[in-house]
């Protein structure tokens, strides 16, 4: 197990104060490890800044080459980054193993082609005798911080276009989940040149903190809560730092009463529960049409007290424990509030199972109300809530009505429903008949206080790059 940060082409461990590093599925401590120091976020950023000028120099082509030797040795590194990730995670290793890597082999690979591929406004005589083209340039020296969600998966959302682009980057996973990422590091030093990628290890509050405030991180790319992103907001506002912050959601599903139920029911058992909950996409805050409401919350409610977890065969396992005991009780005092409203009905789960892992049972919420804590504030655990709605209620608009604005999905037979709602929605994504699928070629990222940016696709590369005018005079 790595246990080295990676500053410049050294390996270092951490100077400061050690984090316990738990195992989700048994509360047990995996090692710990050392934060960097301020001397060791210093030395990384200049080395990021030291290899800036020749890598964002470098041609696609080359950027390309690299990225697919990135892709392969994740590839056939696959069961060993699948196992780390289950350990420090607490996810199944089929999961892991069948999703996941996969999808971040992928990630590499797409924007190894989509680097080469560019395209943009037509160069020029747009003033007499003057030609002008556009250019597209790397931003420069990239701070990305990470959630403990998906770590090796955010890290390649975050790397890949980034370097793709000609940037260099300081990379900081989640205090929480720092395995894969150590791994990546050592991966990537055999690959890319000196600098490029940077891995240092910390918490959010002291080597996140100092990251988001260095002067020579000229782009901060975050994936976490609001309030984090909100402090990236203000310590970007003292240098006019760019920003790109893809923090949290609470996806609206919307059930109207047309829908097939028995397929409903299947996709919010997968995608509202897949991770445990814990991705700021999962399919969590349900409005049922009143005329299917009752067979939808029973069947709905059964399904979800089949979800499988905690077996001692790993292979069976379908979601795995919350993150940590903290993140646990969090969800579990959501669900304490909700039944105390009195009108709501906890129609499966609902309780801490026994054992010392941080797990919690897969939960139904029914009968919740628009006002209701559990349909405005993000809960990342196995749990959804389920609202009735009738032909009066504007659905849409209760949709609407959050903070939140990175998910949603609507289920319908009705193209002329499906297409009124997916207009009225004001969601970065809208799936129709289905929720969660992504693919590495189209945009993921929020509307309001969910953030702005895009990862994936070639937005993403957008974002990791400037728009540049050059105009020559020739008579
Ligand atoms: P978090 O905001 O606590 O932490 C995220 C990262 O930010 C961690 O690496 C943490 O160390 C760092 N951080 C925390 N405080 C910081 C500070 N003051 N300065 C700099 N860095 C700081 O979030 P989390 O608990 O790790 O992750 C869960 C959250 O992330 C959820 O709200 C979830 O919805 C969101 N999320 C969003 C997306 C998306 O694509 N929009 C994807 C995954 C997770």
């Amino acid at each position: 197990m790595e246990t080295q940060m990676l500053i410049g082409a050294s390996f270092i461990k951490g100077e400061e104060q050690e984090e316990t590093i738990l195992n989700p599925r048994s509360a047990e401590t995996i090692l710990n490890l050392p934060e960097a120091s301020p001397a060791q976020i210093e030395a990384a950023v200049a080395a990021a800044r030291g290899a800036f000028t020749t890598w964002s120099r470098t041609t696609p082509a080359e950027r390309s080459a690299y990225l697919l030797k990135i892709a392969d040795a994740i590839e056939a590194d696959g069961d060993a980054f699948a196992a780390l990730e289950s350990l420090n995670c607490g996810k199944p290793i089929n999961a892991v193993r069948n999703d996941e890597i996969p999808a971040v082999v992928d990630c590499f690979r797409f924007f190894a082609g989509a680097i080469r591929n560019q395209h943009g406004t037509i160069a020029g005589e747009y003033l007499p005798g003057f030609t002008s083209m556009v250019r597209r340039d790397a931003v420069g020296v990239i701070g990305s911080i990470a959630p403990w969600n998906y770590p090796l998966m955010m890290m390649a959302w975050k790397l890949a276009p980034a370097i793709a682009g000609g940037n260099t980057v300081v990379f900081k996973p989640s205090e929480q989940t720092p395995l894969t990422a150590l791994k990546m590091a050592k991966l990537l030093a055999g690959i890319l040149p000196e600098g490029v990628v940077n891995v240092i290890l910390g918490r959010g509050e002291s080597v996140g903190n100092t990251l988001i405030n260095h002067p020579g991180i000229d782009m901060v790319s975050i994936t976490g809560d609001i309030a984090t992103g909100k402090k990236v907001l203000q310590a970007a506002s003292k240098s006019v730092k760019r920003t790109h912050l893809e923090l949290g959601g609470k996806a609206p599903v919307i059930v109207y009463g047309d829908a097939d139920i028995d397929a409903a029911v299947a996709g919010i058992r997968a995608f509202g529960f897949y991770n445990a909950g814990q991705d700021c996409t999962a399919a969590c805050r349900i409005y049922a049409h009143k005329s299917v409401y009752d067979r939808f919350v029973a069947d709905l409610s059964s399904a979800v007290s089949s979800i499988r977890y905690n077996l001692a065969d790993d292979s069976e396992n379908e979601i795995g424990p919350l993150i940590s005991r903290r993140q646990r009780d969090r969800v579990a005092s959501f669900v304490q509030r909700a039944a105390e409203t009195g009108h709501v009905e906890v129609t499966a789960g609902g309780a801490i199972p026994d054992g010392s892992g941080f797990y919690y049972q897969p939960t139904v919420v029914a009968g919740s109300l628009q006002s209701d804590e559990i349909v405005r504030r993000e809960v990342f655990g196995p749990v959804v809530s389920v609202t009735p709605f009738g032909d009066d209620d504007d659905v849409v608009g209760w949709a609407n009505d959050s903070d939140y604005g990175l998910a949603s999905s609507v289920w319908t037979k009705d193209i002329s429903t499906a297409m009124a709602a997916t207009a009225g929605l004001r969601y970065g994504c809208t799936w129709v008949n289905t929720h969660f699928m992504l693919c590495n070629e189209m945009p993921h990222g929020g509307l309001k206080q969910s953030g702005y940016g895009k990862d994936l696709s070639i937005y993403a590369l957008e974002d990791y790059t400037v728009v540049r005018h050059v105009m020559i005079a020739h008579g």
